[in-house]
């Protein structure tokens, strides 16, 4: 598998992932993307020890925690009296049990060392501004075809084209798709502008009736990430860059502590954002042939376990090991599918079962439920799992 050529679709945190990964196995990588310019959206993600274990593999951990500043412990707080019910591990007590700690990320940060490390791999060229429409096999071959009218030919393709994936429908026909009934907002804000009484417990997660609150401090605490999940009928839209109001992500909060409700008042009007959780069934297969595919666009999951960036990294590292051990690309996307299904649809299924406990709520008083923690995910290296 020496020189083989892989085409990568989506260059966001899982395609990037796997361009770095797939080099060191000694691949060359052609990577395209859809937008025009290699960015990311203004939100956070929490990187837990099995991803922290793939950025050391990429040579990257370093520098992902320096960004990030020290890590925060987590919280779960009373969603009406604001009383701490359980103080998380430290990412010291996290590095002595897995080997690796946690951090709280700015997702732009990530995904440019994700791309210095992609770019820095030798063998390697990205695409702007080419949306993937289709691909076909033949002679050992595949071909992918882009809006723009452009054609590429490599050895193999995967779909890294994130929930939404053309790679994914376009392979293996449209699935059925769920709305939840649950609606996300986000939005960052500088540091300096949460109340004060949220400053002993900053990485916090209150979970009230239908709804929860989470936020976590980005580089070094000059920025604070929050995220809202509550019951919303009837709005349907997918997408991540929804403009949303103030007024209605407070509204939505109004039984919620005062400094919570404060926080979310202190919220920039412009910088707010919404979409529509949707879910989707375990798909049988992510391999035909040729093509495969990783992160969001072999596993599309609800938010509630916070896992989605972590899964796609692990993806990306064990996918470049199944190739750099395989000596044919049928042979490398067996092994790299048999080693990450189980995990992937477990984690699927648990974050839709937390989803339904979350929103079927009546009290703040439960804890937080069934996490990524006492679930065991992060007891895994990428880097090391056997294939
Ligand atoms: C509220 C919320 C909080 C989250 N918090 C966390 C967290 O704390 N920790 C965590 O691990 N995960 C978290 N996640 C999940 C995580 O953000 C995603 O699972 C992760 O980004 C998936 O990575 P990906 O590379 O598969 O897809 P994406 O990051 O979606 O990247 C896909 C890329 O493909 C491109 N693309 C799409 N279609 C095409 C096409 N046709 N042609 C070319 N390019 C295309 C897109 O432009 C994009 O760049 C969270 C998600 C949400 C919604």
């Amino acid at each position: 598998m020496k020189d083989a050529h892989f085409l990568v679709v989506g260059a966001g945190i899982g395609g990037l992932t796997a361009a770095a990964a797939l080099q060191r196995a000694g691949a060359r990588v052609t990577v395209f993307e859809q937008a025009p310019e290699l960015k990311e959206i203004g939100a956070g993600v929490i990187i837990t020890p099995q991803a922290m274990h793939a950025f050391d593999y990429l040579g990257i951990a370093d520098r992902v925690a320096a960004e990030a500043g020290p890590a925060e412990c987590y919280h779960s707080q009373d969603y009406a009296t604001g009383e701490i019910l359980l103080r998380g591990p430290s990412s010291e007590e996290f590095r002595t049990r897995f080997g690796a700690g946690f951090h709280q990320c700015h997702r732009a940060d990530l995904h440019s060392a994700l791309a210095d490390a992609a770019a820095a791999g030798g063998n390697y060229t990205l695409h702007l501004g080419h949306r993937f429409v289709g691909a076909t096999q033949e002679g050992g071959r595949v071909t992918a075809t882009f809006a723009n009218g452009l054609r590429y030919e490599a050895d193999a393709l995967i779909g890294c084209d994130g929930n939404a994936s053309l790679v994914r429908t376009s392979t293996f026909g449209s699935e059925p798709v769920k709305y939840t009934e649950q609606v996300a907002y986000r939005a960052v804000l500088d540091f300096d502008r949460v109340p004060k009484a949220l400053l002993d417990a900053p990485y916090s997660y209150f979970v009230g009736p239908g709804r929860m609150l989470l936020f976590y401090p980005l580089r070094n605490r000059k920025l604070m990430n929050v995220i809202g999940i509550a019951h919303e009928p009837d709005w349907q839209e997918e997408g991540w860059i929804i403009p949303a109001t103030r007024d209605e992500f407070v509204r939505l909060y109004q039984d919620f502590h005062p400094a919570v409700l404060a926080l979310l008042g202190a919220l920039p009007e412009d910088a707010i954002f919404k979409w529509a959780l949707r879910d989707r069934e375990p798909l049988s297969a992510w391999t035909q042939g040729r093509i495969t595919m990783l992160g969001d666009a072999a596993h599309p999951m609800t938010p509630f376990l916070g896992q989605g960036a972590c899964l796609a990294i692990e993806d990306g590292i064990v996918l470049a090991r199944a190739v750099d051990q395989a000596s044919t690309v049928g042979e490398a996307f067996a092994l790299y599918e048999g080693a990450r299904k189980q995990r992937t649809t477990t984690v699927q299924l648990a974050s839709r079962d937390r989803g339904r406990d979350l929103q079927g709520r009546k009290t703040g008083k439960a804890g937080p439920g069934q996490n990524a923690e006492s679930m065991g995910l992060f007891a895994y290296n990428p880097a090391t799992v056997p294939l």
